[in-house]
């Protein structure tokens, strides 16, 4: 079979994957966090759980990166630092940030995303090194200009919202409170809102099939969970903010 063939029926599968996740997320909320419930087998760290599941996204995506015959040219490697610049946290800072004492994460849902960032990983750094086409002048290409500013722009909305959040507990604290400030101020989840953000960059950035299915995945997973976090703070708490939105402001 011909790489690009295997390449596709990956991207395919990705894309796949995203219509299921989108459905069975609105029958089954994934049990970490604050949806964390017992009955789904041994658990680890959530601190662990974090580096673990997404050490394929950044590390194995370097490696698949390198080995494409186009990984040193300018336009990939100007696409290859967006990616990283979200991972590199992602993987192994925002971990080491979050109050997380005593937290822990089903193995299951850690597998579940080591599998997934396996699949991802190579969809997109196989596309961007090897199998697409970013030659130089694809740097001041107006669709990879909008998709880089959206995917910084997305970056930045996530870091503050996670940065928020964290400000929240005390050290030692595991509770939760009303999270103000920024987009909090429309939306209950920002941080899942400059996520998604990101990725619809990326795929602008990319203009590929690839980048579409991530951003796809990212917004199948994110969007059920926003309406359940938005539907828990409204429940928990009796002084939640009521013009306050779930995910996009003013709209959902
Ligand atoms: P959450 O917003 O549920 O939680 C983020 C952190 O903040 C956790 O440590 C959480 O603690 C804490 N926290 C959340 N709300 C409160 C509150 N009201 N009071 C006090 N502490 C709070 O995000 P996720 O854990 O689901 O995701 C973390 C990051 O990973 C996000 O930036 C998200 O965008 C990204 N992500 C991306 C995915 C993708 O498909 N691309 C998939 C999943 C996540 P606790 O864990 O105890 O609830």
């Amino acid at each position: 079979m011909a790489e690009a063939e295997l390449h596709s029926i990956a991207t395919w599968t990705e894309i796949g994957l995203a219509a299921l996740t989108f459905v069975s997320l609105f029958f089954v909320t994934a049990p970490y966090g604050r949806h964390g419930r017992k009955g789904w087998g041994p658990e680890i760290s959530q601190r662990l759980g974090w580096v673990l599941m997404e050490l394929p996204a950044c590390v194995l995506w370097l490696g698949i990166y390198f080995a494409g015959t186009h990984a040193l040219e300018l336009a990939p490697l100007a696409l290859m630092a967006l990616w990283q610049l979200h991972y590199v946290n992602r993987t192994f800072v925002f971990p080491f940030r979050i109050k997380a004492e005593g937290k822990t994460t089903p193995v299951s849902i850690v597998a579940t995303a080591i599998v997934f960032n396996t699949l991802n990983a190579y969809v997109n750094a196989r596309w961007v090194s090897e199998l697409g086409s970013y030659p130089i002048s694809w740097l001041y290409d107006a669709r990879f200009v909008i998709g880089a500013v959206l995917f910084v722009a997305g970056f930045a909305i996530n870091q503050h919202a996670d940065q928020v959040l964290m400000n929240l507990r005390k050290p030692g604290e595991t509770g939760y409170k009303i999270p103000h400030g920024g987009l909090y101020r429309f939306i209950s989840c920002p941080n899942y809102f400059g996520e998604i953000l990101e990725w619809t960059g990326w795929a602008i950035a990319t203009w590929s099939l690839a980048g579409l299915a991530f951003a796809l995945y990212t917004i199948a997973n994110l969007a059920p969970r926003a309406l359940k976090h938005h539907e828990w703070y409204r429940q928990k708490f009796a002084d939640y903010p009521t013009s306050r939105r779930a995910l996009i402001p003013f709209v959902v």
